[in-house]
């Protein structure tokens, strides 16, 4: 039995132990960022590696047979580890077929129109693996800790945000959600890290000790949207990403189950060329 099947079999695929159920409320300082579900480090990364391989083939299909759009929303506290886990897990696709968007303080232009406007220009088209990092959940983030719009326009935002979500999937597009959760301790250790490292500093900004004060106020507002907004049609998985590893292994391998259930196949060419002779 390989480790995957093995680990499965004794504590459940990760994607049912990670997986948010929909109307249920989240308490992170009830959950621990440093959870494996009983995986050791060298093992897992032997299992990482067999799931990239396994995630670069369904990739290929997908990507030959144009039917399915995939988009993968990454969000988690500043140095929780989104470039990280798109640097390692998306290691295993052609890039040809996986846009990245990466989304920041809104332009002029995107302050011009609703919320959703930037993020609904970059969702994937099919055959594409769609990943964003950070996403339309900073609206209820971002925006709610800082009050940069009122109460009562940020709390209609969840419910706009899964019709929203829920358009997508009707309309063929699978949405996978992972919140990557540390802790205020290894959040520390990894800004200390940027700041020592000179080939990290660049990544480093003032205003990210300011960030770190509001914790707390953070705490909350992603627990009402993993809350709020895990749903049948849009998922979040709460992904323990204190350790790296198992960080990867977590995203690798619930990605590849949700695509494998698509069953992309490579589409059968043109009638008649089986046995055609090229001279
Ligand atoms: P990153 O931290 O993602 O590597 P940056 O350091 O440029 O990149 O941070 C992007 C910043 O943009 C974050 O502080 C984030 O909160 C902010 N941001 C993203 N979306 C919005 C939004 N809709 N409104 C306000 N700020 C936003």
């Amino acid at each position: 039995m390989r480790a995957r099947d093995e680990h499965a079999a004794k504590h459940g695929p990760l994607r049912e132990r990670l997986r948010v159920k929909p109307g249920s409320e989240v308490s992170l300082g009830h959950f621990d960022p440093s959870e494996t579900y009983g995986r050791e480090r060298e093992p897992a990364e032997l299992e990482l590696a067999e799931g990239l391989v396994r995630l670069g083939e369904l990739q290929d299909r997908l990507w030959a047979e144009a039917r399915h759009a995939v988009l993968v929303i990454l969000q988690g506290i500043d140095a929780a580890g989104k470039d990280g886990t798109i640097r390692h897990v998306m290691s295993a696709f052609n890039p040809m077929g996986c846009p990245v968007t990466s989304f920041k303080v809104p332009t002029d232009e995107e302050r011009g129109h609703d919320y959703l406007w930037r993020v609904h220009r970059r969702t994937p088209a099919k055959g594409e693996i769609g990943i964003f990092n950070r996403s339309h959940y900073e609206d209820v983030l971002v925006v709610r800790v800082h009050e940069l719009v009122p109460r009562e326009t940020w709390s209609r935002r969840y419910d706009q945000i899964n019709a929203w979500e829920r358009t997508l999937v009707e309309e063929g597009t699978t949405i996978v959600k992972f919140f990557l959760a540390i802790d205020q301790d290894e959040q520390r250790q990894r800004l200390r890290d940027r700041v020592e490292d000179p080939t990290k500093r660049w990544k480093f900004r003032r205003a990210d000790l300011d960030e770190r004060a509001l914790w707390d106020s953070y705490r909350r507002a992603f627990e009402d949207a993993l809350g709020r907004c895990s749903t049948d049609w849009a998922p979040w998985y709460l992904v323990p990403s204190n350790r790296k590893w198992f960080r990867n292994l977590a995203v690798a391998d619930i990605l590849a189950d949700v695509i494998d259930d698509l069953a992309p196949a490579y589409p059968p060419g043109e009638p008649g060329i089986e046995g055609l002779s090229i001279t």
